[in-house]
Parts: structure tokens; sequence; C-alpha cells
């Protein structure tokens, strides 16, 4: 061929006067979940919507004019585009700030930072789970009205798209994203020039760009490094959202953490309140202490200002699973800045140490610098309370300071529109203000069953119709025959989508053994393939690309989808993401969930599931161990985790088979003289009425609110008054309990009783060495609980003993008169531990003396 020129020119379309909103529709990510928004630009064009993956941003860069002149003049167009329009400034029109929300000042900001971000699929930088609660984190903030600004990466290429090919085989696809293309703008300074910060990295000056993407109310400002003032390694350090090795890892951190904090400086964004979901931002804890040191704090002064006002989330059960840099590395990056901090290395390596391993691991160091750490459902929070036990080395994990907040899903986005468009006429449009409120929600049951089921079948027919567009396209590609297509998408039949379906969507991570359910493959065909009560069951989703083990997985289903009698009763589905999630979790008749319990620190799309009234069959792990009622889906017992996997995944696998066995499948098929199962019908209703008003993002950050904004607020302002002094007050108090801990001792003075007839005081007298310390520094206390046999009938009761004198110059007496409450044998201890009134947990210093 000869050698020729490509030259690029871009010609936009020149947006009529009438629809000159269109623009601003498409850069607020409310479109996200507001439907009719998407819907109005899907009219104008659908086949282009499709082309450009739902995209109002670069839809309306190529859409031709002539559709647009066209739409100007339809008005049926007109009243969409206007009501569409009515509900988005009613929206944005909402009370303004601060005022609906108790607990917060006039001042207050939450700055939310976070390595991904899932809201759309049309805005790429997220892989899952995490992204995309956290996506749903700031949708919440922005219903709320909550003063709110998040900060995070915006990737180049964001997670990889995932092609699966003719041999099972995971081929992973990047693709480049055209910033103009995505809902984002470049931050401007008031004089037009764009906002840019510096970060120093050892040795040289990374420059990062700062974009900004709004969501309703809440901006979220993304951070670039790809910018020709940087070099050629730089420009990669926001290219791919996981990706890279751990040298792309830790600037990758440094840039969200470090740049963050100075990005927010620069906009002169003043947070109060600093929420680090997950480990990958907590650089932002060392950045703001390394600002205080700068005013003049030491860094221990400095860390308690830092910390009081911080906010640590770990959504990971997985030790592995938490970040960790090998000490020479963070040497390397954070030498400079550790000199500025005026603390030595060996100081430094202390934030991130942890007993079992030399790196410095990111979990340690955020939970070093917040006062408020929580795991994202109960299990989860005992979980990763025994994890990080070694924080608060004499203190029994059940007591140390880790909280939870169960995660939830941002209802709007992921209630199907059918639901939407029934809520509205069956139970009105405030439902939408009433979404926790139980009561509200049991107006369900008065839906007429079959106006029920008939939403239910037509969510699964276009479940099937997005299904075997993706099949299609994947057996095409695959060099698939028209035959083995036609086999494969028998059963997911959009005409009659009445059979039994069954979904299993997420990443596929060892620890949630997608293999369970093929175990026993016999079992399994008897019942999949009964003629009468045919059986589909759905797969999807991505394998990171370096994980091997989780790519066996998808080739390990993918060959028993092909195989012979399989062939349609099993399909794998490629691309899983936001959109796909969003049709399989409404779609489906039963949604599975079976990690290797205590794994699973939540789950999120289960609840997406049931709040779409399909059921959830799944582990009593994660958030199933709280949201499962008995009635509302079912849940698997986990057993003994002290077994060996194998048996294990035997016990568990069973309890899977039977219970399909002998209730999924035939309350699915008891369909009487309606043709569709009653039965199925009610539990299907309870589900959601149970779930809605629980499961959603609005009583989530609710509790963030309630839990430790709030807290977070008072304390922050507390301690910055009169220029730290509280900050500086506190982290001397904790260097002298430090230098005087280990003298601290305690004996028993009074003679034990071991019986007591009701009524009858009991007298504690303990005499405690203080080595130094006063007794307002400490609390001695009585710990009592009422036991049978080995089973704790009530939980602990605390009691404080009062200091009633000196014995001896060092040792003082402390003495209590008690009369339990209650008879049968108490179980009691005693013990000492270091106490001051503005800690904001009494047992953050972990420490403790037991008698
Ligand atoms: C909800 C969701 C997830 C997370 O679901 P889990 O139950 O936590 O696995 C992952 N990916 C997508 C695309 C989702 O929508």
């Amino acid at each position: 061929m000869t050698q020729r020129t490509a030259f690029t020119l871009t010609i936009s379309p020149k947006i009529p006067a009438r629809l000159d909103r269109l623009e601003e529709l498409a850069n607020n990510l409310w479109y996200s979940w507001d439907r009719a928004t998407r819907a109005l630009f899907s009219r104008l064009d659908p086949q282009l919507w499709g082309i450009v993956g739902h995209s109002p941003k670069a839809f309306l860069r190529r859409v031709n004019e002539s559709a647009l002149l066209q739409a100007a003049e339809d008005l049926t167009f007109l009243g969409h585009y206007n009501s569409v329009l009515s509900a988005y400034d009613s929206y944005h029109s909402e009370p303004s700030r601060h005022q609906t929300i108790k607990g917060l000042n006039v001042r207050d900001q939450v700055a939310y930072f976070c390595f991904e971000f899932g809201f759309h699929e049309s805005l790429p930088v997220y892989s899952g789970g995490l992204g995309i609660l956290a996506g749903d984190h700031c949708k919440a903030a922005s219903d709320l009205c909550l003063p709110f600004v998040a900060v995070g990466l915006l990737y180049r290429q964001g997670y990889f798209f995932q092609t699966i090919d003719g041999h099972g085989n995971q081929q992973p696809v990047y693709c480049d994203s055209d910033f103009e293309d995505l809902p984002v703008k470049p931050v401007l300074h008031d004089d037009g020039s764009e906002v840019r910060i510096s970060v120093q990295f050892p040795g040289r000056i990374v420059t990062v760009k700062v974009w900004r993407a709004q969501i309703g109310h809440v901006s979220l400002y993304l951070l670039d490094t790809d910018l020709p003032d940087n070099s050629e390694h730089d420009r990669l350090i926001t290219h791919q959202l996981y990706g890279g090795n751990n040298t792309m890892r830790i600037e990758q951190e440094i840039i969200l953490g470090v740049g963050g904090v100075a990005a927010l400086r620069e906009m002169d964004i003043k947070p109060t309140i600093w929420h680090s979901n997950e480990g990958h931002a907590a650089f932002m804890m060392l950045a703001r202490a390394l600002e205080l040191v700068r005013q003049g704090l030491d860094f221990a002064s400095a860390t308690e200002a830092v910390a009081v006002n911080t906010i640590f989330t770990t959504h990971t059960a997985v030790p592995a699973g938490h970040d960790h840099f090998p000490e020479d590395m963070m040497h390397h990056y954070f030498q400079e800045i550790y000199h500025e901090l005026k603390i030595s290395r060996e100081e430094f390596m202390a934030l991130g140490h942890t007993s079992n391993n030399h790196d410095f691991n990111m979990t340690a160091l955020a939970i070093r610098m917040s006062r408020m750490h929580n795991g994202v459902s109960r299990i989860h929070r005992d979980v990763s309370a025994n994890i990080c036990r070694d924080l608060w080395p004499q203190i029994e994990p059940e007591e140390n300071p880790i909280d939870y907040v169960t995660n939830g899903v941002h209802v709007p986005t992921f209630l199907a529109q059918e639901w939407v468009d029934l809520f509205d006429r069956r139970l009105g449009p405030q439902w939408r203000n009433k979404q926790q409120d139980p009561e509200f929600w049991s107006g369900i049951h008065n839906i007429p069953d079959h106006i029920f089921w008939s939403v239910r079948q037509s969510l699964k027919s276009q479940m099937f119709y997005g299904i075997r567009a993706r099949l299609t396209e994947q057996n095409l590609r695959n060099h698939g025959s028209e035959a083995h297509l036609d086999r494969l998408l028998r059963f997911a039949d959009p005409i009659n989508p009445n059979i039994l379906t069954l979904g299993f969507a997420r990443r596929f991570a060892t620890y949630k053994r997608a293999k369970l359910l093929f175990r026993d493959l016999d079992w399994l065909r008897k019942l999949l393939l009964d003629p009468e009560r045919p059986v589909l069951l759905i797969f999807a989703g991505k394998a990171h690309p370096a994980d091997l083990p989780g790519q066996e997985l998808i080739r390990h289903i993918y060959h028993i989808a092909d195989m012979p009698e399989f062939r349609g009763h099993i399909l794998l589905v490629e691309g899983y993401d936001l959109r796909l999630a969003r049709r399989l979790v409404s779609g489906v008749d039963v949604w599975l969930n079976n990690p290797i319990y205590p794994l699973e620190a939540s789950g999120t799309s289960g609840m997406k599931a049931g709040i779409n009234g399909t059921l959830n069959l799944s582990i009593l792990d994660g958030w199933w161990g709280e949201g499962y009622d008995g009635k509302n889906g079912w849940g698997i017992k986990p057993v003994s985790e002290n077994l060996e996997a194998s048996l294990r995944d035997a016990e568990e696998g069973r309890a899977f088979y039977e219970i399909l066995q002998d209730q999924v499948i035939p309350l699915y098929y008891d369909h009487g003289k309606f043709g569709y199962s009653v039965e199925w019908v009610n539990m299907a209703k309870h589900s959601m009425t149970s779930l809605l008003p629980q499961y959603g993002t609005r009583r989530m950050v609710g509790e963030y609110i309630q839990k430790f904004y709030t807290l977070a607020s008072r304390q922050g302002a507390g301690y910055s008054q009169d220029n730290f002094a509280i900050a500086k007050d506190i982290a001397a108090w904790k260097a002298r309990i430090n230098a005087a801990w280990n003298g601290v001792s305690v004996r028993r003075l009074d003679i034990p009783s071991k019986q007591l007839e009701f009524g009858n005081a009991l007298h504690f007298k303990l005499a405690v060495k203080l080595n130094g310390l006063q007794p307002e520094d400490v609390v001695v206390e009585l710990l009592l609980s009422r036991q049978y046999n080995k089973v704790k009938l009530n939980q602990f009761q605390n009691f404080r003993l009062e200091c009633t004198g000196i014995i001896e110059p060092n040792e003082h007496q402390f003495e209590l008169n008690h009369i339990p409450e209650l008879c049968g044998r108490q179980q009691y201890y005693l013990r000492v531990y270091p106490y001051h009134p503005l800690l904001t947990h009494p047992l953050e210093m972990g420490k403790m003396v037991w008698l």
C-alpha cells in the first residue's frame, strides 16, 4: 500500500437553543441513577447510544445535527426533555446544605478518598465492588445534601474490558479514554487557567492536573498525571487501575493521598472530616500531619490532631489483600518527608508495622493515624478486629475500637425502571423519601400478585435480550456456528422467560468458590436438566489479569458450560460491568453467593438483587449474615471454620444442592392455576419489603454520619482550638502513659467471696501501683457477666472502682461496693487501663493490666 497520512478533524454538533441544557445533563452523573435522562439521550439516536456505550457526553459530540434539529421541533421529545429538566432542577434546589443534618456545623465538609469510583459505565474508573460502593456513597451524600467532596484518580485506561475466547481464556482488552468523552471537566482557576499541583517525588516533581466530575450536589476531583510536563514514566502513573507493579502502586497512592490533599488546598476546599475508603488513600493522613508539623507542631501532636477527625474503612477480610510496601521502597519515597516530620526512620517505619510482616502496611498506617475505623458488616467487624488485633496488643479483639457500618446500595441506581414505575403508580412518588421506612414498604404486599409477577418476568425477558446480544457477539468473535449459538441460547428465551434462572456474577477470586456448584456433576445434571422443571445458570465476572487461579476458574466454568448436556443450561457471559450487573441482579430469579466464611467482607450484589425481588441463596456471610431473616431467601449456615477446606466445600456444596432440590426448584415450579407460584411471589415481596429499608446507601451514609462524621466534626473542632492545645495535651499524656505503663500492676486486697445471697453487696478492694501516673489517668474496672455452663447469658457489665486513698507512696487503693442485680453463676474480671476523657475510644491506647 502506498504511504498515506490520516488527518483527523472533529466536528461538533451545534445544539439548538431549545435543547441547550443537554450539555448540562451530560455533565452531571445524576444521569447515572436517573433513567429518564438516559432515555432522553437514547431516543435521539438509539444506535449511536449503544455504540458510545451509554455515555451522554460522547454521544453529544457525535450525534447528527439533523437528529437534534428534529428533536427541537418534536413535541413529545420536548415534553420528555422538560420533565427531565424539572426533576433535575428540583433535585438540585433541595434545601441548602448543612441545614438538614443534625450534629454537623455550617462549616463542616467531608472529604472522601478512594482509589476507584463506579457510578456508571460511561466513567470507567472502577473495577468492582469497592468502586461501586464508593460511587453509591457519593450518590447518597448528594441525596442527603451532605457537604461532601470526593477525591480519586482519573485513569486513562481504567480497568480492562473482558472478553472470553473460544477456549475459555479471559482476554483483557485495554482502551484509552478520550477525557473529552467522559463526564469530567478540568478544574479552572478564576482567571481561567487549569488547576495543577506539584507532588514531590524523590529527585523530581510530578505535575498533576485536577478534573471535576459532578454527581448531583457532590463534586468528585480526579487527579491525572498524563501531562506533557511529566516524564514518560510519570505520565503512566494514572494509566491503569490495579495495573503495574508495586512501584506503580505506591506512586499512585502518593498521588492520591499527598496529591489529593494538595489539590483540595489549591482549590481552597477546607474539609473538617476526612474519610479514607480502604488503605490506598492513607498517605493523605501523613500529608496532613506534615502540614501541621510545618506549622510548628511535633509529629505526635500532629498525629492526634489528624486522627481525631479521620475515618478509615477497611473492606478486606483477607490479610494478604491489604497493601504493603517493602521498607526500602518506603525509605526511597518518604525519606525527605520523615526528615521533615522530624521523626527517625524507625519511628516512621513503625507507623506501618505489623507483627507478621516486615513490610510497611497501609492498613496499619491508616489505623494508627485515624481514630474511627470500621469494617463493612457485623461479621467483618470481628474479622477485621482480629486481623488488626496487634495494633491494640493488650486488648481483646471483641473490645478493640473497630466498629462496623454494613454496606448498602444506591436504590435509585439499582432498582429497575419497571419497579420505579410500579412504585410511582402503586405507592406514590413519595417512596423516594421513605426509603428507610419499613412500614411504608410493607405496602408492596398490596400489589396484586399477577402484576408483581409480570414485572419480574418482564425484567427477565429484558435480561435475556441483553445476554443474547452479548453471547451472540462473543460467539461471532470466537467463530462459533449458528447452530452452536442456537443451542446455547435455547433457554434464554425472551418470549417465554418462564425458566428458573440462577445468577452468579462477581470477581472470580478463589475464596468466592464459583466452582462449588460443580462439585457433583451428576447431581447438578439432575437439578438442571429435568425437562419439566429446567434450570438455567448464568455466570459472569472478571479475574484480575495477574490472578491466574481466578482465570483458571473462568476456564473451568467455560468447559463445563460447553459439555454437550449442559450446553444452554449454563451460560458464561463476558464483560461484567455495571450495565450487565443491573440487568442480571434484576432479571434472574435467584442470586447465588457461596464464599468461604468469613471472607466475604460484605458483598453488595445480593442487596441489588434483593431489592429487585430476586431471591438470595447464599452462605450466611457478609451482609447476608444480617440480611437473612429466615423468610426472605435461603441461607446456608457455614460449617466450622476449623474443618479442612475440602470437607467444608463438601458439606456446604451439599447444602446448596439440597436447598435447590428440595426448596428452590419445587417452589418456583409450583405454578398452580395462575401460571406462577403464589408462594414464590410472596417470598419475593417479602425479600423486597425486608431489604429495601435496610440495605440502601441512605441508611449506610446515615450511619456514617451518626457514628463517625458528627464525632469527627466535634473532635476536630475541639482538638484544633488554641493552636491545637488538646492535641498537644493528648500527645503528651500518651507519652507519659507509654513510659509508665510497664510498671503498672494490680493486686487484690479483699477476700473473694464465692457465695452471696441476693440483695447483699460485694465489696472489692484493689491496690494499684501506678508507677508515677495519677489515679485519674486510669480506670479500674469490674467486668461482670452471668454464665450458664460456658454460655454467656448477657454481655459484660462494667463498673468502675473509685480511688479511696494511698496505701504507700506508689500504691493507690481502689474500692467498689456492688449489689449484683442478677442471680446465678457470675463470671467477673478486674482490670486497669489508661483513660482520658478526650480520647475517641476509651481503649484506643491498646493497654490493659488484668488481675
Ligand atoms: C455490585 C457490583 C459488584 C460487587 O458485588 P459483590 O457482591 O461485592 O461481588 C462488582 N461488580 C459490579 C459490576 C457490581 O455492580
